[in-house]
């Protein structure tokens, strides 16, 4: 960035490490939830706030960002759940999290092979990147169809929805708890016992054994065993029970994570494509942990809510067609067929991201199950 004369340039990595010593300092250590939300949202540095982190030539590369066969099927589903819905006259077309808005273009791009579907249509983003923000206002300008942003899952229109989120929850903020002498302790985020420059994992104050976001299937580990807890679940399965407790609709999560609950430290940082330390320059990585589908499931239950799925997204994708829909492409532009391939081989084989992704559906009380997923009654 241009900086005037005897101006420093603004160092967006400084700022968050600034950020969080002097939050350090009067508070204490920091929950891992608030360094996440820190180093990804600082509004002027934070990881996703400056930045488009998605692509090839980026930080990590998404399914949507794969194939256009993702968004595509996608946008074939939401016709498909419209229609089982009755075909309502409107219905809210949600995407959280949206990224470069790949996704959702691709999937208007279906639906307007669907007759009504795509003028019942209001298309509605929940994004808190800025950065972001003017990214997907670029993608989706050539859709031609209006699209608008709400601040979060409780703003949205009103009305029958449809919402997506692809590789959303896995950002949301998470705790970790250790085992210790048969205790629940807060893992945190303090100064290095050796060198103030740089930040380490400490061990913070008791949690007791019954903090509600325990998984219960977790809450007897022994000692020396570390558990992921999600806050950010429970706010977004609130946001879902009090709209789908007064019109209908499917909430629909892509993510990676395991269909029960695992103890263990899953919190990864990502630059550009590798694996790097999530302590090491906190704002220049993406932080994620993987989504816990079990306890997710459980809190929507408790609020009332049907669960489908969660199943693996190979399966799903296989359901869905995308097999003949590859060979479609392929047949269109034989000159690509090999590239086809290599997509389909990605988003759905088992040892890439057909099993470890999971889809699983949030739906009003009551729904029908949606396309590819069975109702979960556990
Ligand atoms: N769904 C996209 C992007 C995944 S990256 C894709 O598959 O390519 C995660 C996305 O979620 C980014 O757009 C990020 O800015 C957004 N995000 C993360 N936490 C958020 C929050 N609490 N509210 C709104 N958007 C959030």
């Amino acid at each position: 960035m241009a900086s005037l004369p005897g101006e420093a340039a603004f160092d967006p990595a400084a700022r968050i490490a600034a950020n969080l010593r002097a939050r350090i300092a009067s508070q204490g250590p920091l929950p891992i939830s608030v360094f996440m939300m820190e180093a990804l949202f600082d509004p002027m540095a934070g990881f996703y706030a400056t930045r488009d982190p998605i692509g090839a030539g980026a930080d990590f590369v998404t399914a949507p960002e794969i194939s256009q066969m993702f968004g595509e099927l996608l946008g074939l589903w939401a016709a498909q759940s419209w229609q089982d819905m009755g075909s309502p006259e409107s219905l809210v077309l949600a995407e959280l999290g949206p990224g470069r808005g790949t996704m959702m273009s691709d999937m208007l791009r279906a639906a307007r092979a669907v007759p009504g579907f795509a003028v019942a249509l209001k298309v509605s983003l929940v994004e808190a990147s800025a950065a972001l923000k003017m990214v997907q206002g670029q993608t989706l300008s050539r859709s031609a169809m209006p699209v608008g942003w709400a601040k979060s899952i409780e703003t949205l229109p009103a009305g029958p929805a449809l919402i997506f989120a692809n590789e959303f929850l896995d950002c949301l903020p998470v705790r970790q708890l250790v085992r210790t002498d048969g205790q629940w302790r807060e893992r945190c985020v303090g100064p290095h016992p050796e060198d103030e420059d740089r930040l380490a994992f400490v061990t913070g104050p008791v949690v007791p054994d019954d903090d509600p976001f325990i998984p219960p299937d977790l809450a007897d580990s022994p000692d020396g065993a570390l558990i992921e807890l999600r806050p950010g679940d429970a706010q977004v399965i609130d946001a879902l029970a009090a709209r789908f407790a007064v019109s209908p609709g499917h909430a629909l999560f892509i993510d990676y994570g395991p269909d029960r609950s695992e103890a263990g430290d899953t919190l990864q940082a990502i630059r550009a494509h590798e694996k790097v330390d999530p302590l090491d320059a906190p704002g220049t990585a993406d932080l994620t942990a993987h989504v816990d589908f079990a306890m997710l499931a459980r809190l929507a239950r408790t609020a009332g809510l049907s669960v489908h799925g969660p199943v693996e997204q190979g399966a799903f994708l296989r359901g869905l067609g995308i097999e003949q829909r590859a060979a479609a492409l392929g047949a269109a532009r034989p000159d690509q067929r090999g590239v086809i391939a290599r997509q389909l081989h990605r988003l759905v084989d088992r040892a890439e991201m057909g099993a470890l992704f999971k889809v699983m559906a949030i739906s009003a009380p009551g729904m029908p199950a949606p396309p590819g997923l069975p109702a979960n009654a556990a």
